[in-house]
């Protein structure tokens, strides 16, 4: 069977997405992974699209892009799976197009069922891949459905340090570990949490790769996280999600940590590590947000200097306890979220532009640009004819893409 995935949503939905792949791959399909459109590809027999339904226009992307696969694929069986899938009201929304609904994307292969012989993977061009070591979270905060359609789960670390030394040895440079909460890895038959595993995995990872961690709560971070960061093969590299900077608003979203704990956490990070980066997710419109509170978080935006900034409108998604509270209006809304956008441009413009002049390690695509290990987008010209890791030269910054120039060792 032809199979066409599409992937909306965080690294895990692609790590997700990968598992999906093989699985069906032993099972004798071919898929392949839609990005952007599908050009003049062979109509397919199935469309699996893997939701994301942490903001309602995730959801109306996904929905929208269901309705264009059955006008495109009238006979291709369509398959909606992931975060969308695993909340009822929700999914009834797909539902009614048409779609299967399937919650856990691990459960796909097997409806499609088996379809021949093995056929291989399709190869994986990417420099970069994501091992899911995670699912789920306890945590509860008042705007996030996460807790609700996603259930708690570790990867045993042995199997993790496996995928991670099967990539590494097939050439893959970059090992993102990634979760819901990555703080609250355990493994589920030695008891020991994501120090460990870090710990573990860079010892063995050789100098050919390296180790990204993709997202991290604040109160997670522990001093000793901090300094494990001067590790050669643990990229510098940070993603806190701030979501805002006024405490009341962190109170009310049930966040556990102040903006005092998280400023100050910055601050070490940077010290001990000054060539690192610092990236974050911010919410724009929730109800209890003020203007003055709205101001705090650009204060933060400034103080933290952020590299990359990721700005969320609220958005009320069932079940969760704001979605009882009132909404702000939309122009309210709207309009600090442009504000909000320049600011964070202007602020990470500034910030990356520290690393003008100076050299990078590149884990680079097929495509010429890759991620520096500060989390530098960079076009290399001319593109090298190699990929994997390559010294690079910074040379010059425009929105947010570095050029640079290979260097020869
Ligand atoms: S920490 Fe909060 S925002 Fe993140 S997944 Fe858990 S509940 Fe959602």
């Amino acid at each position: 069977m032809r199979v066409f995935i599409k992937t909306f949503g965080c690294k895990v939905n692609y790590a997700d997405t990968e598992a999906l792949v093989s699985a069906l791959a032993k099972l004798g399909h071919q898929c392949s992974h839609i990005s952007s459109g599908w050009g003049k590809a062979a109509p397919p027999d199935a469309v699996v699209v893997n939701t994301c339904a942490v903001t309602a226009g995730a959801v109306k992307k996904a929905r929208q892009y269901a309705r264009r696969c059955l006008r495109e694929f009238p006979r291709a069986r369509l398959i909606v799976t992931g975060c969308a899938a695993r909340e009822e009201k929700i999914a009834s929304q797909f539902e009614s197009l048409g779609a299967t609904i399937i919650g856990n994307p691990n459960l796909v292969s097997e409806a499609l069922g088996k379809d021949g012989l093995p056929v291989p993977a399709p190869e994986d061009t990417r420099t970069r891949r994501f091992i899911k070591i995670q699912d789920g979270c306890n945590s509860y905060c008042t705007y996030c459905i996460i807790p609700y359609v996603r259930s708690m789960e570790c990867k045993r670390g042995e199997q993790v340090i496996d995928e991670m030394m099967e990539s590494v040895n097939t050439g893959t440079p970059e090992i993102v570990l990634c979760g819901i909460n990555l703080g609250l890895y355990t493994d589920p038959d030695e008891g020991y949490g994501l120090m460990s595993l870090l710990r573990r995995a860079l010892a063995i990872l050789p100098e050919s790769s390296r180790l990204r961690l993709s997202s991290i709560e604040p109160e997670h971070v522990t001093d000793e996280m901090l300094e494990l960061f001067s590790h050669p093969r643990l990229c510098p590299h940070l993603h806190l999600p701030l979501q805002s900077g006024s405490d009341s608003v962190l109170a009310a979203m049930r966040r556990n940590y102040d903006s005092t704990y998280y400023r100050d956490l910055v601050k070490k990070f940077r010290k001990l590590h000054p060539d690192a980066a610092v990236t974050t997710d911010l919410m724009v419109g929730f109800p209890a947000e003020t203007d003055e509170d709205f101001e705090l978080t650009g204060e933060m935006v400034s103080a933290c200097a952020f590299e990359r900034v990721h700005i969320f409108r609220f958005s009320t998604r069932p079940n969760t306890a704001a979605s009882e509270m009132g909404l702000l209006p939309s122009s309210v809304v709207s309009r600090r979220q442009d504000k909000l956008l320049a600011l964070s441009k202007s602020v990470s413009q500034k910030a990356l532009a520290r690393f003008v002049g100076s050299e990078c390690e590149v884990a680079l695509e097929d495509s010429g640009c890759g991620y520096g290990e500060a989390y530098q987008r960079v076009c290399v010209e001319p593109s090298p004819a190699e990929t994997g890791l390559i010294n690079v030269s910074l040379d010059g910054l425009k929105q947010g893409i570095f050029k640079g120039k290979a260097l020869r060792v």
